[in-house]
């Protein structure tokens, strides 16, 4: 096994984030491999590991001053074996391949997790959003999709939202679909409600997030009422984790975005969340505005010369990592730990880092790794695909139950396979283990193809 590791490093040596990622699933289904020999008769890890299919395409889009520019559009299809590849596009100035690759490998476990017929896939463009007017983003979005169109449909691949691509992206991104393929299908989700979108989408992912927390907390006799908690990130599943949490009875002391963060001892309540909603997605600032706001909070910018990230020092019971990839490394993970903190559940992909993993799991703290914790919001898309062929819209009360059940079930799901395979209370290893044995024997029943 570490050979097809060194083979994976050695072939694409620049892509870190897909060795990351890879490197954990593999640790993780060792025990699955040694009890079934045809795995590696068949050789399913080399399979697994190489994406379907890879598209690299030119975005050339013009801004408002009628200056030229030229992105790199990406789009993968990891497998397919389970339905149509499914995940979302990104749009950050750090995305290439490396990352988009970890994200659809990720993602292809992830989906599986959820039961739903989805296949896993990701994309996106190291376009930055940040800064730019409408009409730029609209042009950028039309010029993408001029491309990705004849790569996608409802059948084959169904892309949706993740970093810097939120309804108003979808809504540009569908309509020139719509408009090339003179058709109207549910070929992207996240959609808004007026027009195929589900209820709860926007929600999905930070309230099964929390979903996800609350299960492992029962596992414990214990609640979120009155859990002190820190949160980073301020996008769409920070501000839906947070909105759960204080549902559920917790407290939110910290939000972030990539300048710096906030730390608010009274807490982020209902209404400065709201504010939040509004600083983010309508008037799309900063976060070091929130402290100009309410005074009571200490606005801390990113200190480059740092090797840790200050937000995790604070005191609390429950983190929700809910920003990017490796936010959290061995030096903050000890810092959590010393904070007394007792839970941590990954609303972002893979923001923990190995070291940062193994200080979690060596502490015994209940540790919930993004593709169990954050596969509510693709369950939803699910459910969007389901109601757009159905042409029906579910009310809001029905998909929250239905995300909650399958949260549950996820949760059951990776202690299950944990406890099968001797690793009794670990949920990396239970979601490695049960997402791949799903998928590796769908990859078998399809034949060599
Ligand atoms: P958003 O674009 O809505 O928000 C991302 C947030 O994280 C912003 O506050 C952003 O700050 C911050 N951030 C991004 N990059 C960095 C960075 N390099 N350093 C520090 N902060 C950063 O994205 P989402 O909330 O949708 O996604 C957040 C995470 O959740 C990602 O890992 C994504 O893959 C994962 N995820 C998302 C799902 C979804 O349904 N949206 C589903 C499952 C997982 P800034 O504005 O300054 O960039």
């Amino acid at each position: 096994m570490d050979a097809i590791i060194e083979q994976i490093k050695k072939k694409d040596p620049e892509q870190r984030e897909f060795h990351q990622a890879v490197e954990e699933v593999v640790k993780s289904v060792k025990p699955v491999l040694d009890r079934n020999l045809e795995y590696r008769q068949q050789s399913v890890l080399q399979r697994i590991t190489e994406p379907e299919r890879v598209i690299l395409f030119r975005v050339p889009w013009m801004d408002d001053e009628g200056q030229v520019h030229v992105n790199r559009g990406f789009r993968i299809g990891m497998s397919s074996v389970l339905g149509p590849y499914k995940g979302g596009l990104r749009f950050h100035a750090s995305v290439n391949l490396g990352i988009i690759k970890f994200l659809a490998f990720e993602q292809v476990f992830k989906n599986s997790l959820t039961t739903l017929a989805m296949g896993g896939g990701k994309g996106g463009s190291d376009f930055d959003p940040k800064g730019k007017s409408d009409n730029e983003v609209m042009r950028f979005c039309q010029s993408f999709m001029c491309e990705l169109f004849r790569h996608i449909g409802p059948n084959t691949d169904v892309p949706a939202g993740d970093i810097g691509v939120g309804a108003r992206e979808i809504g540009y991104l569908f309509g020139m679909y719509k408009k090339l393929k003179n058709e109207f299908t549910g070929v992207l989700t996240g959609k808004s409600l007026g027009w195929g979108g589900s209820l709860i989408r926007p929600e999905a992912t930070g309230y099964g997030n929390v979903y996800f927390a609350a299960e492992m907390l029962a596992t414990k006799g214990e609640t979120m009422t009155g859990k002190r908690c820190l949160v980073s990130g301020a996008g769409n599943v920070a501000q839906f984790t947070v909105e759960k949490i204080l549902e559920l009875g917790g407290t939110v002391h910290t939000l972030s975005d990539s300048s710096g963060y906030i730390y608010d001892e009274r807490g982020v309540d209902v209404e400065k969340l709201a504010y939040i909603k509004m600083l983010k997605n309508i008037r799309r600032g900063r976060i070091s505005e929130y402290a100009a706001t309410y005074p009571e909070a200490v606005y801390t910018p990113v200190n480059p010369a740092l090797t840790y990230n200050p937000l995790w020092a604070h005191q609390a019971d429950c983190a929700f990592p809910c920003a990017t990839q490796n936010e959290i490394n061995g030096e903050d993970a000890g810092h959590l730990v010393a904070g007394s903190v007792r839970l941590v559940s990954e609303g972002a992909n893979m923001p923990t880092t190995h070291g940062a993993m193994e200080i979690f799991l060596d502490n015994r703290l209940l540790f919930a790794p993004g593709k169990a914790a954050n596969a509510g919001g693709v369950a939803v898309s699910g459910l969007e695909m389901a109601q757009n062929s159905m042409r029906l819209s579910w009310p809001r009360a029905e998909v929250d139950a239905r995300l909650k059940q399958i949260m549950k079930s996820i949760h059951k799901t990776c202690l299950d396979a944990a406890e099968e395979y001797g690793s009794p209370g670990n949920y990396v290893a239970g979601a490695n283990i049960a997402g791949f044995v799903k998928v590796v024997n769908a990859m078998l029943d399809q034949g060599l193809v």
